[in-house]
């Protein structure tokens, strides 16, 4: 059977990405729908051919522990409004697929995954970037010693955020909603990406911010964020984060014996693998795959088999807790041990 989804949230990345990637999914079906906007939800649940009566507001979205049709509540709400929604959903007796950045407080993303816990729900982050078969390729490579001993990373994350012009903007300059600026929308994917390139926890971190607060854009909010990660084995991660740049989505593992070059990385559609060695540069034959399928299939799977997902909310967690030490070390002006 189709595991049954309900959206939460019908905003820009809702309707453009994930809602049409279940066409591609294989075990995952919209089932339910949530949102302030009673025209646009009932457009919506004409196209996705969902029943009126399991269409919700945010007011009488806990009565959706009566639909059988809903097995996961997925949120794809601003940052600050997920954990209400998580631990209601949970409430309410659904298994939980959530956006990142999980949440906008470490004591957020502990209350989402305890109140997932008691209901005996699974809890997923949603970290497209994992279920992405080029960044998959990256790590199988790195594992495979293909590098040779992985000595540093490098990823970098930027673009111009645009309140004024993009809808979708507004709420990433709000502090309350977004939980802060570009290293929490977008920061987060290097940090991730240090993480599931090396395999490793790190263990110390380090940050600078450089904002300009008569910037309108910057009054809640930081636009860059330089940090560094200190690995166990020695490994460090230098990533950069800004809202001010014309967009890069890229990552650079250096090894003994050859790099390996993302570039993009964590695009939406389009990846480019690089590896350099003494003898040149070649290009892999890495085969593009629907991420947002992919994500949606392994959440479904994870409820059919009664699995673990791959990016639980501990996994989510452990990057709110990592960003929480970056904004302490840049607040600071010295590394913390993490
Ligand atoms: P968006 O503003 O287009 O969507 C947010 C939706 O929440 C809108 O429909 C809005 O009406 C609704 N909403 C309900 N209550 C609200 C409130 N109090 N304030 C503001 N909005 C409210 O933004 P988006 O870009 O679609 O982002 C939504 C979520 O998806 C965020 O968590 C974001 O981080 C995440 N996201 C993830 C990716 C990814 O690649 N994984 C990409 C973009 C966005």
């Amino acid at each position: 059977r189709k595991v049954g989804f309900a959206i939460v949230g019908l905003g820009k990345y809702a309707q453009e990405q994930m809602m049409p990637a279940f066409k591609e999914s294989k075990h995952a079906k919209i089932t339910a729908l949530v949102s302030g906007s009673p025209e646009k939800m009932q457009q919506l649940a004409k196209q996705y051919s969902v029943d009126a009566k399991s269409c919700y507001s945010y007011q009488n979205f806990d009565s959706i522990k009566d639909n059988p049709a809903v097995d996961v509540v997925y949120i794809v709400l601003p940052p600050g409004l997920h954990a209400e929604y998580v631990v209601r959903a949970a409430q309410a007796g659904k298994h939980v697929l959530t956006e990142k950045p999980m949440a906008t407080s470490v004591a957020d993303c502990q209350r989402m995954i305890d109140a997932c816990r008691k209901a005996g729900k699974q809890l997923m982050v949603a970290y497209r970037a994992q279920y992405e078969p080029f960044n998959l390729d990256a790590i199988a490579r790195i594992k495979n010693g293909e590098l040779g001993k992985l000595r540093y990373v490098t990823s970098d994350h930027g673009r111009q955020v645009e309140p004024s012009k993009d809808k979708a903007d507004e709420w990433r300059v709000v502090k309350k909603l977004a939980g802060g600026g570009s290293l929490m929308d977008i920061g987060i994917y290097s940090l991730n990406a240090a993480r599931y390139l090396t395999g490793e926890e790190p263990v110390e971190v380090m940050a600078m911010e450089s904002t300009d607060r008569t910037d309108p854009r910057f009054k809640e909010v930081e636009d860059q964020i330089h940090f560094t990660l200190r690995f166990p084995s020695g490994v460090l991660a230098t990533c950069t984060s800004a809202y001010s740049i014309e967009t890069v989505k890229r990552l650079r593992a250096f090894g003994e014996k050859a790099y390996l070059d993302l570039d993009p990385a964590t695009d939406y559609y389009k990846h480019n693998m690089t590896i350099g060695t003494a003898e040149g540069e070649m290009k892999p034959a890495v085969k593009e795959g629907n991420q947002f399928a992919a994500e949606l299939d392994h959440m479904a799977e994870c409820v059919l088999q009664n699995k673990t997902p791959k990016t639980p909310g501990e996994e989510g967690l452990r990057d709110i807790k990592l960003i929480m030490a970056l904004y302490e070390s840049a607040k600071k002006g010295k590394p913390v041990k993490v």
